[in-house]
């Protein structure tokens, strides 16, 4: 009770009491330079894990489809086919490449994964446990045979047109090792290194996986001329584990019991302290969860996968979702480029932040009612004190319905709040989406109202209307 009293007790100094003066928005919100090559908050993420159609009876087509979620950057695409990267950068894609330590051997096209790979004490090749079976064996960091089948990989993607790689398992043999899965790398070259430094192979493998990471970065941006990109998969948004903070972005799933808004808020927000960027891909039977989970993660400064074929896991068909279920929110995006780019984290707030403990008027956004669950990102541009500020609504019931907010006219501008716009995505329409596409305006993607308000102190109170699409963004100016 103590502790929990003091806490508040400096946060509700924090707001009150620096420099004698209110804080503001605009000063909380910290400037941020993206890591290079990450996504922007308004890019539209999509992935096609492999090149679609994948064979005579598949009905997908991954550039008609990207096409369909208005689609900016394309992720995670297993391919090594030059003709389709060079279409998805001729049609002004980024695309990601996705390495693994179970590429195939050399030439492409090979389907074996016999050349180069990690052996056990006893001499066999290995893979991971959920591999079992699929003749997938991993690559050892170590081998010169492996390291050229990789580099391989990278130096024909970025021949072609290639923009970045994302890596799967990243911390290749190593994670075989840290999981106790595997005894590894007995191979000549582990052995021979580990020689030489007195060491059992075991114990060279975390550091020989970061210089591998290092020089396959370094190899190919001497050959682009350029800084490539390289994401991994940081599974669940972790940055601690080995080896994910060496690489410039994460790409990874969420699963089920962290899909809530406050776990993005949180990982979204760590990751920019540490000067990362995060996408985030999550898939779901209930259409009405993804759709909150995309809106919450950029509302949160993150970019949602296109949750389109993405693999569920227990013998499941792999997820395609439609464009009737989340283009309008990827659409929606797109329309506000201006409110995302460039406004970074300044205040979130929910409905369940408890008023008996905390002087929620003081906060830049607060609820009159303690109740599930609205939640509030205020987005701001860093010092600058004349831009409208941002705030993300993200209702969370499973019905949504109308509520009410408070805006502290004091934390957000000197001479006080004009004007409050509420922005929202619009019904699914083939031809407006059409029509939004090729000509890239995509004004018609957003419904905007302006919303009256009272005044009491130095509070504002607003009804905010049933946001259907979970997600509702207020300009205030
Ligand atoms: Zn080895």
């Amino acid at each position: 009770m103590i502790k929990n009293g003091c806490l508040l007790l400096l946060v509700f100094s924090f707001f009150s009491c620096h420099s004698g003066k209110i804080l503001t928005v605009q000063q909380t919100a910290k400037p941020a330079v993206l890591p290079g090559g990450a996504p922007r908050y308004s890019d539209v993420c999509f992935s096609s894990r492999w090149e679609r159609p994948r064979h005579a009876q598949d009905t997908f087509e991954t550039f008609s489809a990207a096409a369909g979620f208005h689609a900016t950057y394309l992720n995670w695409v297993y391919t090594t086919n030059p003709r389709f990267i060079q279409k998805a950068d001729s049609l002004g894609y980024k695309l990601q490449v996705a390495l693994t330590p179970t590429l195939p051997d050399l030439p492409f096209g090979s389907e074996t994964n016999l050349q180069g790979r990690i052996v056990n004490k006893a001499g066999n090749s290995v893979t991971a446990p959920w591999m079992k079976g699929w003749d997938n064996w991993w690559g050892c960091v170590n081998h010169p045979v492996f390291q050229n089948t990789y580099f391989a990989y990278v130096r024909a993607a970025l021949e072609a047109g290639a923009y970045g790689f994302q890596v799967d398992d990243p911390a290749m043999g190593f994670l075989l090792l840290r999981n106790k899965w595997e005894d590894v790398c007995y191979c000549e070259h582990c052995r021979r290194k580990a020689d030489s430094l007195g060491v059992q192979p075991p114990d060279i493998q975390e550091a020989s996986a970061r210089e591998f990471h290092q020089k396959m970065k370094q190899q190919a941006e001497a050959l682009a001329g350029r800084p490539v990109p390289f994401s991994c998969n940081n599974f669940e948004g972790d940055w601690e584990l080995f080896p994910f903070d060496q690489f410039d972005f994460g790409v990874a799933e969420v699963p089920e019991r962290r899909a809530n808004p406050e776990y993005l808020y949180a990982t979204i927000r760590e990751a920019r302290r540490l000067g990362k960027a995060q996408v985030f891909t999550f898939a779901n039977d209930r259409d009405w969860l993804v759709q909150k989970m995309i809106a919450a993660t950029y509302a949160c400064g993150g970019n949602p996968l296109v949750p389109w074929d993405v693999w569920m896991g227990g013998g499941r068909d792999r997820y395609f979702g439609k464009p009737e279920t989340y283009a309008p929110l990827y659409a929606f995006v797109r329309a506000n480029a201006q409110w995302l780019d460039g406004y970074e984290d300044a205040f979130y707030a929910t409905s369940q932040d408890d008023p008996r403990f905390i002087n929620t008027q003081q906060f830049p956004v607060s609820f009159d009612e303690y109740r599930r669950q609205v939640h509030a990102f205020v987005r701001a541009k860093p010092d600058d004190t004349t831009a409208p500020v941002v705030v993300h609504l993200i209702d969370w019931h499973v019905l949504m319905e109308p509520f009410s907010i408070r805006l502290n006219e004091r934390r957000f501008f000197k001479k006080g709040i004009r004007s409050v716009e509420l922005l929202t995505p619009v019904d699914y329409d083939p031809g407006a989406h059409e029509a939004a596409r090729a000509s890239s305006d995509y004004s018609a993607m957003v419904a905007s109202q302006s919303l009256s308000f009272t005044r009491d102190g130095d509070l504002i109170r607003l009804k905010i209307p049933k946001l259907n699409w979970h997600w509702g963004v207020l300009v205030v100016r």
